[in-house]
């Protein structure tokens, strides 16, 4: 009856984020009965930037899913794939993954004390993505192949075998990453008018689109925003058309030939007055630096979507005082070694302050 909402005690905080299944369960297609398998995933920030708002005209915000549990927006799937995985009584589950996909399965797996089996593709995945899934205790199998080859061997053990293939395939999935949409509109109390995002193999822009449609439909939201998404040029079936059998990218989040969500992709780009396009690594590269020198540091393929905002300006596709969403699927610490490459080595000293005053030239 009551409207008043308590202060929260000292010392506390006002509110605790209790991971995305619980935030919308009323969205998420769980009962009673369903183990709520998480790690508090979702509730990333979005933050403003200076930056980027300045360079474009447009009041651009990072939506920074880097900071999920496993460092990567697969988390918010992951949870419901493992919750009704759990729910079914499956104690196995399986997936194909360029590195990201495998590391949130292993986790939410280990939380739900079931057994993950991931299939990579050899020497294509960064090295703390590999070491997620292996410290978390998957069964690690390199393919000596590419991602669809991997994901094609996930479906088929799926089929003939005792396990729960976790991909984005599976429409769980999908559902958990809606509240990515979801979190967005509510942040920011309305819809963008522009949302821009790296495309692989689909599922997070069919996401996206499905929750913002979602919300409009429900009245949380008065407009819908266009969708932009972006491939990696040595890796964009969908901008060609085809189905690219060796896909080449630095981004390799998104170095993906053959996406299972293409249909899905191009119905959001079409029904939003969207496009999918491709930016080439150089245009991500420089992406990731420039964000990375304004404090986030994304990973390569999350750069993608900063790589097409900045074509969308250079193209006059955009217009002053647009509110625009850029994704930033996962964490830059998975895969350093980009990072490094480009920089300077750090100077040494000896252990004397004016020696250290004159390095950083204090004086
Ligand atoms: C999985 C992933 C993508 C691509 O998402 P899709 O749903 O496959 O299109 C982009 N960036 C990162 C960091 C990812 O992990």
């Amino acid at each position: 009856m009551s409207a008043t909402i308590p202060d929260a005690p000292a010392g506390t905080t006002s509110r605790i984020w209790r991971g995305v299944i619980e935030e919308y369960r009323g969205r998420m297609p769980v009962t009673e009965a369903t183990p709520v398998v998480t790690l508090r995933e979702g509730g990333t920030p979005l933050i403003h930037s200076e930056v980027l708002s300045e360079l474009t005209g447009c009041e651009v915000h990072l939506k920074f899913d880097g900071s999920n549990p496993t460092g990567s927006f697969k988390d918010r799937g992951m949870t419901m794939a493992i919750s009704k995985a759990k729910e079914a009584g499956a104690e196995a589950v399986i997936c194909a993954s360029t590195g990201n996909t495998s590391a949130s399965a292993a986790a939410y797996a280990a939380k739900a004390s079931m057994t993950a089996g991931v299939i990579v593709p050899k020497g294509k995945i960064a090295m703390g993505k590999l070491a997620q899934a292996l410290v978390h205790g998957a069964k690690v199998i390199q393919v000596e192949g590419n991602f669809d080859q991997a994901l094609t061997i996930c479906r088929e053990l799926a089929d003939q075998y005792p396990v729960e293939l976790v991909n984005s395939v599976n429409p769980y999935r999908i559902d958990g990453q809606r509240s990515a949409a979801f979190e967005v509109v509510d942040q920011l109390g309305r819809a963008p008018d522009v949302h821009v995002m790296p495309v692989g193999n689909a599922g997070n822009i069919t996401a996206y689109w499905s929750g913002y449609q979602e919300y409009h439909r429900d009245g949380l939201a008065d407009s819908l925003p266009v969708m932009r998404g972006y491939q990696a040029a040595g890796s964009a079936p969908i901008v060609q058309g085809a189905v690219v059998d060796k896909p080449q990218t630095i981004a390799t989040a998104i170095r993906i030939g053959n996406p299972a969500s293409w249909d899905r992709a191009v119905a959001a780009a079409r029904d939003s007055g969207g496009s999918i396009r491709a930016v080439t690594d150089r245009q991500i590269l420089s992406a990731f630096r420039r964000v990375a020198r304004a404090g986030v540091f994304a990973e390569m393929a999350s750069a993608a979507s900063v790589a097409g905002l900045l074509e969308l300006h250079e193209a006059g596709e955009l217009e002053p005082g647009q509110t625009v969403v850029c994704v930033l699927t996962g964490h830059g610490l998975k895969d350093p070694e980009w990072a490094i490459s480009g920089a300077a080595e750090p100077m040494t000293i000896p252990a004397d302050v004016r020696v250290a005053a004159e390095a950083l030239e204090l004086i």
